[in-house]
């Protein structure tokens, strides 16, 4: 007697008889050859912003980490737990992934509590209080331009930590190696989530832009 919700359930048949079925060699190939994504995913883990429904990957196509605003903590090799440095870890060393892409979205929860939108669950024993402190002189500098609404100081944070996770991804050594050697590119991303449109980072500028597609 399973108690998984029965939502999951039938997802889950409807997996096995749609995707599974008609994709069910590649799996057999991915589970004898093992995975070799060319790109890593760092994403919010927000259930409306999915780099795998956003990007339409199949199996074995992406390599994502998602954390609670899609931040990079900064290279810190002590006695911590560090699960998005050691899928990053993973993924240059061992996978040898091309491209690591953070990517943002708007309304995201996480940012809203930065610069504090939500002050009720951020007590000082929350995790998530301690997490967002990652981007608290961002959030302090944009909370203070108060010609901006609120609006639009939320999707300014967003796109300003995006950049800054790109930044913080270089203060790893094999990614700063790998970045010099021209074997990873890193890119920054931001998805629009009420109207599905996807803005992307130059790499010389910083700015966002809509790509041709
Ligand atoms: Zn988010």
């Amino acid at each position: 007697m399973t108690h998984l919700p029965e939502r999951l359930l039938s997802g889950y048949r409807n997996f096995m008889s749609g995707r599974y079925s008609s994709e069910s060699e590649r799996y057999e190939r991915l589970a004898r050859e093992g995975q070799k994504p060319q790109t890593m995913v760092i994403a919010c883990c927000d259930s409306r912003a999915a780099p795998e429904t956003i990007f339409d990957a199949g199996p074995g196509e992406l390599f994502v980490v998602r954390n609670v605003a899609n931040l990079v903590p900064p290279y810190a090799p002590d006695s911590e737990f560090h699960g998005t440095s050691a899928a990053l870890e993973f993924a240059v060393q061992a996978l040898k992934v091309k491209h690591i892409v953070v990517m943002g979205h708007g309304r995201c929860g996480g940012i809203s509590a930065a610069l504090g939108g939500l002050s009720e669950p951020l007590s000082p024993g929350d995790f998530i209080g301690k997490w967002m402190s990652l981007v608290a002189p961002a959030a302090e500098a944009i909370s203070s331009a108060n010609l901006l609404t609120a609006a639009e100081r939320q999707t300014a944070m967003e796109r300003v930590s995006v950049r800054n996770q790109v930044d913080n991804l270089r203060s790893f050594p094999i990614i700063k190696e790998g970045e010099e050697k021209g074997e990873v590119t890193l890119h920054g991303a931001w998805f629009d989530i009420s109207k599905g449109e996807l803005w992307v980072m130059d790499p010389e500028s910083g700015d966002f832009e809509r790509p041709a597609i």
